[in-house]
């Protein structure tokens, strides 16, 4: 049996962890491939125009696996941590999907919700894997399994290895770790996993920093107790659990320095981002801190991206260079 998972959306975060679950029990794992043009333009004639552009390429990536697995998986996502919430529009993309692609194969939609108890999120998984084998030990064994594979992951994204290399299982064994750029500018990419790691999303956005000479910090590099400290800080609670993320490394990167400025990337028509875009870019300008916001859309050009981000790591090097000649002043005018 194939099961397929379209490579969009949470297969960005959790997909160590669902492909070694199904691989322990049996089946076969196909990741759709990598986002093109022409996934995100079968994406675009299927999904209402009004949704975002992941969601559209999300679209794309299952048109283009229905016909190569015997079941897709297609979970319901509302939550995936205590009193926090995943984007709403998660929760009706099996829906969605079903209502809009035609000749489906199986779907395996499990809902996930730890809005009450992480421990649901085993719970999930233990009861999805009563509808694929009858072996209790088997299933709790591929939990297990999987649950590592997904914390190793997680532990080399924190001390310092390329996400995108170290989501995929090959590379787990070879990840290399992010290099100091030859300029020596730190810039700090926030925005959601699905948009920024996705190469023909973000139009290689990463790759096209480090040739600038950036050396490139996201979100997920970063411990969550330092995301969440800064988050205590906010007069209410950021309930969006990618929400409060991205605001809590900005707040970090801000007030911990390190990071030379900050690109937040977003989708537009996000309805999220809306307003943790705004909240970001207010505490950035409130403490003259540099922030390039861009947004994107099918439409975007690649022309207009580099004009943006060229200009962007120009100004960073000049006030990186200023910054310098005026401390190296200060202190040859104090040492006399
Ligand atoms: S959070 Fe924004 S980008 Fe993500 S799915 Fe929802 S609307 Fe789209």
């Amino acid at each position: 049996m194939i099961i397929g998972i379209p490579r969009a959306l949470f297969y960005y975060y959790y997909s160590p962890l669902w492909k070694t679950f199904f691989e322990e029990l049996g089946l076969e794992v196909i990741f759709s491939p990598p986002t093109s043009k022409d996934i995100i333009q079968r994406g675009v004639g299927l999904a209402v125009d009004e949704a975002c552009l992941p969601v559209k390429t999300f679209y794309g990536h299952v048109d283009l696996l229905k016909k190569q697995v015997d079941i897709l998986f297609l979970p319901r996502l509302i939550s995936v941590a205590p009193k926090e919430y995943i984007c709403p529009k998660f929760m009706g993309l099996p829906d969605m999907i079903k209502q809009k692609i035609l000749d489906l194969p199986e779907i395996l939609d499990p809902v996930i919700d730890c809005s009450k108890s992480a421990n649901q999120m085993e719970k999930t998984f233990l009861s999805l894997g009563e509808s694929i084998s009858s072996q209790r030990l088997l299933i709790k064994n591929a939990w297990q399994r999987a649950m590592a594979n997904y914390l190793n992951f997680q532990k080399k994204v924190k001390s310092g290895h390329k996400y995108f290399q170290a989501l995929t299982e090959e590379s787990l064994k070879s990840t290399s770790k992010q290099t100091n750029a030859k300029a020596g500018l730190q810039v700090g990419l926030i925005g959601h996993g699905y948009n920024i790691y996705d190469y023909s999303i973000s139009m290689g956005l990463i790759e096209r920093l480090e040739k600038l000479g950036a050396n490139v910090i996201t979100a997920e590099n970063l411990p969550d107790n330092l995301i969440n400290l800064q988050a205590m800080t906010l007069p209410k609670p950021m309930f969006w659990t990618l929400g409060k993320r991205a605001l809590g490394a900005a707040m970090h990167w801000v007030n911990q320095g390190g990071i030379d400025g900050i690109i937040y990337f977003s989708a537009f028509g996000c309805g999220p981002d809306s307003l943790v875009g705004d909240l970001i870019e207010r505490y950035c300008r409130k403490r003259n801190y540099p922030i390039l916001h861009l947004t994107v859309d099918e439409h975007t050009g690649e022309a207009g991206m580099d004009t943006r981000i060229e200009a962007f790591i120009d100004l960073l090097e000049r006030r990186k260079y200023h910054e310098s000649n005026i401390s190296t002043y200060g202190q040859s005018f104090s040492s006399c």
